[in-house]
């Protein structure tokens, strides 16, 4: 079984698909300046999110190091994925 964060399942199977990893609720319990782990994102590769101390969320995929903004920089890695 598949699991899916909230973009891929809007990608995957529309606006009123429920995600398999509801990111934005997950993020409501991440203090400032902490991260979570969130099993796998079978769509983005994403498996981390986490608070960037200024309430920003942010996302880690198993693709690299790095932390990006889920909300504007979304998908970003997608192109690299072999
Ligand atoms: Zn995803």
């Amino acid at each position: 079984m598949a699991d899916f964060c909230n973009k891929c399942t809007v990608e995957m199977f529309g606006e009123n698909a429920d995600p398999d990893i509801d990111v934005y609720q997950i993020f409501k319990d991440i203090k400032p300046g902490n991260y979570a782990h969130i099993g796998l994102c079978e769509g983005c590769g994403m498996d981390s999110i986490g608070n960037d101390g200024d309430g920003k969320l942010i996302y880690h995929t198993v693709f690299n190091e790095e932390w990006f903004d889920y909300r504007t920089e979304y998908h970003f890695n997608r192109q690299e994925i072999k």
